[in-house]
């Protein structure tokens, strides 16, 4: 049962009680009314409205999961602003794992309980779809029974277009080769005016959308993200929510909507500043609150902490992502954790003392185990 705030509510303008009946009837908002949330100053009504909308959905239940990520090589061929992964060919760390030792990681992981292998990278100026299904191939031998969430919009146009197969027939291809579902990252800020700026050459705004739109269709789930706290303004993220929104009324083939905060260190946009705690957890509400048709919120704890994760519960977020193991160098290439991993028990013990029940769940959100007990520890 939700927890009624009168005192909150009585304090409530006539505009903010209009959202708020809104919201309760399980109706949209707009646009406009988005950018009113995004301009509130009244934290505690951001966090009731995404509450409300996140107790509807998944009560007080706190999704996560056991994976890992492999990141292949973070040689690339663009030159994102906001980018402090990618290197060049050649260049001071720069690397490219060649199949075996991919083998050899997936091998590292085989008793350890994981249920999800995340698989993003630079995009490759050779690696085409037929290495890529091969490395698929080779990580579901050693762990058959594993997700395998793979490769960005951004990675499979550009592998795509090498194997000269359309988007379709590479995703069937390497579907074939064990790929379960694809990951959220590329989309960065859909509006051109952003996108321009911070990563003019790679996949448009476009192609990323046919390309989870093709993924929908043939069957392999998706999860979206937005690139945020950056050069953007509010707007610029309604725009990004939008389209996605959009595509999701389409063919409801996101899972999972990931805010990724902008991390300044080691990249040309070094000269912002990052934002602020509150900015992170308003983001997250009105991303609850506007992203009406996408089940899970997610905070990917590697990139906002732990702390802030652990807040971000209370402000619509449900998924708190996963164990890691010290498998991704993407965000601690920017200034995040620089060895970012969690024990099961560490995971459920942050959920439990958020007043959340934590539930371990598969990549597609099937509960695997229910934390009954989390809030007798409370
Ligand atoms: S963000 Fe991705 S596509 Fe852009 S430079 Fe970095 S690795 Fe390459």
């Amino acid at each position: 049962m939700f927890p009624e705030a009168p005192s909150l509510i009585k304090s409530l303008t006539k505009e903010e009680r209009a959202l708020l009946d809104k919201v309760k009837a399980g109706e949209r908002i707009s646009d406009e009314e988005a950018l009113s949330l995004y301009q509130s100053q009244n934290i505690p009504f951001l966090a009731y409205l995404a509450s409300l909308i996140r107790y509807r959905n998944h009560g007080k239940e706190a999704y996560f999961n056991r994976n890992v990520h492999i990141e292949p090589t973070n040689i690339c061929i663009y030159d994102c602003a906001f980018c402090s992964f990618a290197r060049r060919p050649g260049e001071g760390g720069a690397w490219e794992y060649d199949l075996d030792t991919i083998e050899q990681i997936a091998l590292s992981y085989k008793d350890k309980g994981i249920t999800e292998v995340h698989i993003t990278g630079g995009v490759h100026p050779k690696r085409d779809v037929k290495y890529y299904g091969e490395m698929l191939k080779r990580i579901k031998t050693i762990l058959p029974h594993v997700h395998i969430k793979a490769f960005t919009a951004v990675e499979l146009q550009v592998m795509c277009m090498r194997s000269k197969m359309s988007i379709e027939e590479g995703l069937l291809y390497l579907k074939d080769c064990g790929l379960d579902s694809i990951p959220g990252g590329g989309a960065e800020i859909f509006h051109p005016e952003i996108r321009k700026q911070i990563c003019n050459t790679k996949a448009t705004t476009e192609v990323w959308l046919a390309i989870h739109e093709t993924a929908h269709r043939l069957g392999i789930p998706s999860n979206c993200t937005m690139l945020y706290g950056h050069i953007e303004d509010y707007t610029h993220r309604i725009h990004h929510m939008r389209l996605l929104r959009e595509l999701q009324d389409k063919t409801q083939g996101f899972n999972c909507f990931i805010p990724l905060k902008f991390k300044r260190e080691n990249n040309r946009l070094s000269y912002l500043e990052e934002t602020s705690l509150l900015e992170d957890l308003k983001n997250y509400a009105v991303a609850r609150i506007y992203m009406d048709n996408i089940p899970h919120l997610k905070a990917y704890w590697p990139m906002i902490g732990k702390s802030t994760a652990q807040l971000s519960l209370h402000f619509g977020v449900d998924d708190l992502d996963g164990t890691i193991d010290d498998s991704t160098r993407i965000y601690s290439m920017a200034g995040a954790d620089a060895h970012p991993v969690m024990r099961t028990e560490e995971l459920v013990a942050l959920i439990q003392s958020a007043g959340f029940i934590p539930v371990e769940r598969d990549s597609l959100y099937n509960k695997l185990k229910v934390y009954q007990d989390a809030l007798s520890h409370v």
